[in-house]
């Protein structure tokens, strides 16, 4: 594996690379959630192309930038022994030189949910995606499910900005006991990693009471009564799967998408339905 951490050898090396080229954009302290996108792309890309970078635009005044879980040490070994050929991992500099001015504006896709509780994310992951896809140039690019706003949000960008790139979601990696595989799992002590999977059964209760017909209002009220009493729900909804726009009852293909602090962590998750309600 090459690594490589600055724009123009990047797109030296690249320039030239065995096609289909797949890339896997991260932010590292890198899981099996991550590898799973990774060994996505191994089995039917030539070349995989994989990034580190803690892209500070997306994280908001008093957010988490500065102590973001970091691991420099593992994670180039990690993409290695999953088959990446080779890993970008600039600087901050390197992406936003003195003078950088345009950002991509998602538009109100990128005002709910996520977007309501974190203002201009979703303008800092679109922006760092089209630079990485101008860099980069690949044939497929893959994202996880576990952030499944911010799939929609890049794949309505790719679409509008016409980028040539294909685009793959892969599902979610969870730990046994259904917690969604994340970085910021490391921020949560003892007591807050027992409580933290009632938020995917928050999904389970949801989904079920969804697909035994109940309208979202009284699922989503069963939803919360299986999360843990001390976590705070930012939001619990049903959305459509391709648009993110909030669904009354369940209409295939959809989201259910939840979003809850366990003390100061802040963890999301969704579940993906694809079974219509009983009738
Ligand atoms: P991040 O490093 O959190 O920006 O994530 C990089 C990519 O990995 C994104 O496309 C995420 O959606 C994906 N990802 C993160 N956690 C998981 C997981 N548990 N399962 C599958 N994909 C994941």
């Amino acid at each position: 594996m090459e690594l490589v951490t600055t724009v123009a050898r990047a797109q030296e090396l690249l320039h030239a690379a065995r096609r289909p080229l797949g890339f896997v954009p991260t932010m590292g302290a890198l899981h099996e959630g991550h590898l799973a996108l990774v060994r996505e792309a191994r089995a039917v890309c030539a070349t995989v192309v994989a990034s580190v970078f803690v892209n500070p635009l997306q994280f908001g005044p008093g957010e988490d930038l500065a102590t973001y879980p970091r691991d420099p040490e593992h994670d180039p070994s990690k993409l290695e022994a999953a088959g990446v050929d080779v890993l970008f991992a600039p600087a901050s500099n390197e992406m936003y030189p003195p003078g950088f001015a345009t950002f991509v504006d998602v538009g109100p896709l990128g005002e709910t949910f996520e977007g309501a509780v974190r203002p201009g994310h979703f303008r800092g992951v679109a922006t760092v995606i089209v630079k990485l896809l101008n860099i980069v140039r690949p044939d497929r690019l893959y994202l996880g499910q576990k952030d499944a706003q911010q799939a929609v949000v890049l794949q309505k960008t790719i679409a509008d900005l016409n980028a040539p790139v294909e685009v793959a979601i892969v599902p979610t990696v969870r730990e046994p006991d259904g917690l969604a595989m994340s970085s910021r799992n490391a921020y949560l002590d003892a007591a807050q990693r027992a409580q933290a999977p009632t938020l995917h059964r928050a999904l389970v209760a949801t989904r079920e009471a969804l697909e035994r017909g109940a309208q979202k209002r009284d699922a989503v009220v069963a939803g919360v009564a299986a999360l843990s009493p001390s976590a705070k729900v930012d939001y619990l909804d049903l959305v459509d799967a391709c648009t993110f726009a909030p669904l009354d009852s369940l209409q295939v293909p959809a989201f259910v998408i939840g979003a809850a602090r366990f003390g100061k962590t802040r963890l999301i998750d969704n579940l993906w339905i694809t079974t219509s309600p009983l009738t």
